[in-house]
């Protein structure tokens, strides 16, 4: 098995060195203004399991513990903890930034059955849904500056995803995507821009949706996802990504989205945890 996506060779976007085991997020892979990107990190976590284990992942499961270090080297430490499991630790001298595990085994869901279905059923969408989502005009939050350079999110992030899902439903949100040619590894979509495609697109509608108020922001806490099957890079029709806010538990939002197929297959389902904050510190202050 190959792995060799962006991030795992030399280039502009290289973050993992494995020959020195060092890791650094170039500053395109910011989040907030001043730190890496959640989503980046979960699928860094995707990274090294592959690579690791040396074989296809199904599993994983991140962290965050801090504000993720821009810029500035990293170093890991990883353990085999089952035959199909490798446990991975991330982090620097003020100790870890972010930990996690990846699984061969998907045995285990990280969704419902029916929460899979409600998100299937929604990737194609019916002409009412279609109107809706292009008639939606985005209304600025607390967060909107602050994320404007966000590598998944912001619409000014000069190499990023620039990944904004609309709502389709009072509780869904979508977008069609075409990651185009850059982040094809083994004629497949790599796993790290498959995994970070579903990090604060979940999040964008916690505003509107009234799940944060104008005094409040939130950041990724953790995220678990289920690798169904690599995506193909530029499917006809694209690919799909569908979010549903699930609930707000005091400090805490709990997300569930996936990334389909044009017709609703899943290729990768992902389960958040995100920590409720104040603006100032998902800014990072
Ligand atoms: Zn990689
Ligand atoms: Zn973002």
């Amino acid at each position: 098995m190959t792995h060799s996506c962006l991030t795992c060779r030399p280039g502009p976007d290289s973050v993992i060195d494995y020959d020195t085991q060092i890791i650094q997020l170039p500053q395109r892979f910011r989040g907030p203004p001043a730190s890496g990107n959640g989503g980046i990190a979960t699928g860094l976590i995707a990274c090294l399991g592959e690579k690791l284990l040396g074989e296809p992942i199904q599993r994983i499961s991140s962290r965050l513990i801090r504000a993720v270090p821009l810029a500035s080297p990293m170093t890991f430490t990883s353990q085999i903890t089952e035959p199909n499991t490798v446990s991975i630790s991330i982090g620097d001298s003020d100790g870890p930034a972010f930990t996690g595990w990846a699984s061969k085994d998907s045995s285990t869901p990280i969704m419902s059955n029916e929460t899979v279905a409600l998100l299937a059923s929604n990737a194609v969408l019916t002409k009412e849904k279609l109107d809706r989502f292009e008639n939606h005009v985005e209304q600025l939050n607390p967060s909107s500056a602050d994320f404007a350079g966000c590598f998944v999110c912001g619409p000014k992030a000069e190499f990023g995803l620039r990944l904004r899902p609309r709502p389709v439903t009072d509780e869904i949100s979508w977008l069609s995507w075409d990651p185009g040619e850059r982040w094809t590894d083994d004629n497949r979509l790599a796993l790290l821009p498959a995994i970070a495609s579903l990090d604060c697109t979940a999040a964008i509608g916690f505003h509107r949706e009234g799940h944060l108020t104008q005094d409040e922001s939130a950041l990724l806490g953790s995220f678990d996802a289920t690798i169904i099957e690599k995506p193909p890079t530029r499917p006809a029709g694209n690919l799909r990504i569908v979010a549903r806010t699930r609930s707000r538990d005091r400090r805490k939002i709990f997300t569930d989205i996936g990334l389909f197929s044009p017709t609703g297959q899943p290729y990768v389902l992902g389960l958040a945890t995100w920590i409720v904050v104040t603006p100032e510190k998902a800014r990072g202050k």
